[in-house]
């Protein structure tokens, strides 16, 4: 899962994002939060297999690959969310080693992973994108009594509605350092085009991520309309309990074909932002719909804890709003057909 497409020579499978695609929704159909395991695996990868040096290929992705090094993307400030290249967390060179400064939010698995793929201003005189440079900073697993164990970071846990079996963080940085040649591709001010090249791959994914929350709200919605009885006879019986049925399944086969045919333009080696863009808002949008119809024919048990369908309706919620909020996608959509490439 870990290894699906990094290299072969890098101890990987070497497949591709249909694949990533096809193993993301299969486990995404039993918890968003197994589905979810190896995004910033493949994000941190994809960064280090486009944009890293030979040496840090050669050190980061076998481990990425064996599953041995969990990276955690680390990217998101409290003031800065959608607007990445604003971020203001700062890098600062002191000798052999960069010196972070800053406070960073909502880092999925920030705890215990081994590697941030860490966004940083190293331009200090700089107010966008072009003073961004990404560091792949090793650290120590952390554990519940103390999640952040090295020197210079601290951070908390926040709670949520649901993604259960990810913990989300906010990271307070204060000259945490990173070894200079940590810094990726060796050359500074190229972080944020560094990450813009893995966001189709990683809303491909998120996209697959919904279809498989989805396709598990028809499946249990469908098992349930079959056994429960009203009115002397299954609910399937009734037309409006069916035809939510039948919508669920119609939306989610269109979004799993939008994701199939996104993750093809990218294995083709085809610019598909847009695509990527679409998949992405429609499954998310797809997702949260067959988890809320799913409820529905529920009845009062698809708002008890006892049943699965209550945490897809939770899970549901965030597809939405991480890797791109659905506005953000629908203006890199819009932006792609006003500039003519349709
Ligand atoms: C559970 C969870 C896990 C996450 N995991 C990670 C992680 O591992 N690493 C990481 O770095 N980040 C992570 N994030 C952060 C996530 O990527 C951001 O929450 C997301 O990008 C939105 O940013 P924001 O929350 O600051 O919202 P804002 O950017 O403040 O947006 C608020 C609202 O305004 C809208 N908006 C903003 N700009 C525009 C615009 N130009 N046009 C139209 N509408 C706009 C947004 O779409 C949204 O609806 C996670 C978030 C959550 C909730």
């Amino acid at each position: 899962m870990f290894g699906l497409t990094v290299p072969e020579e890098f101890g990987g499978m070497g497949l591709g994002k249909i694949a990533m695609c096809v193993v993301t929704e299969e486990l995404a159909r039993a918890s968003l939060g197994v589905g979810s395991l190896a995004t910033r695996s493949e994000i941190a990868a994809e960064l280090i297999r486009l944009a890293g040096t030979p040496d840090q290929q050669r050190t980061y992705l076998p481990r990425i690959a064996d599953g041995s090094c969990l990276p955690t993307a680390v990217f998101t400030e409290p003031d800065t969310g959608s607007d990445l290249g604003a971020i203001r967390t700062r890098a600062v060179r002191d000798g052999g080693v960069y010196r972070i400064f800053g406070a960073k939010t909502w880092i999925t698995h920030g705890s215990r992973s081994d590697l941030m793929t860490l966004l940083a201003r190293t331009d200090p005189a700089s107010g966008d994108h072009r003073g961004l440079s990404m560091f792949l900073a090793e650290k120590p697993r952390g554990d519940e009594n103390d999640p952040f164990p090295a020197p210079g970071m601290s951070g908390g846990e926040i709670r949520v509605l649901g993604y259960r079996g990810m913990k989300e963080y906010e990271i307070a940085f204060d000259g945490f350092a990173v070894p200079a040649e940590n810094l990726l591709g060796g050359v500074e001010g190229q972080g944020f085009r560094q990450l813009m090249a893995t966001f189709e791959s990683a809303r491909i994914q998120t996209a697959a991520r919904a279809v498989g929350v989805a396709d598990s709200a028809c499946a249990l919605a469908l098992a349930y309309a079959r056994q429960r009885r009203q009115f002397g006879r299954p609910i399937a019986a009734f037309p409006r309990v069916a035809g939510k049925i039948a919508w669920m399944a119609a939306e989610t086969a269109v979004a799993r074909q939008l994701a199939y045919f996104a993750a093809r333009e990218k294995d083709s080696g085809r610019r598909c932002d847009i695509e990527a863009g679409m998949a992405k808002l429609l499954a998310a949008r797809v997702a949260w719909a067959a988890a809320d119809n799913a409820v529905q024919i529920h009845g009062g048990n698809g708002y008890a804890e006892e049943y699965a369908v209550s945490r897809i309706l939770v899970d549901a919620r965030i597809l939405n709003i991480f890797e791109g909020a659905a506005e953000i996608q629908a203006h890199v959509i819009a932006r792609g057909l006003l500039a003519g490439r349709n």
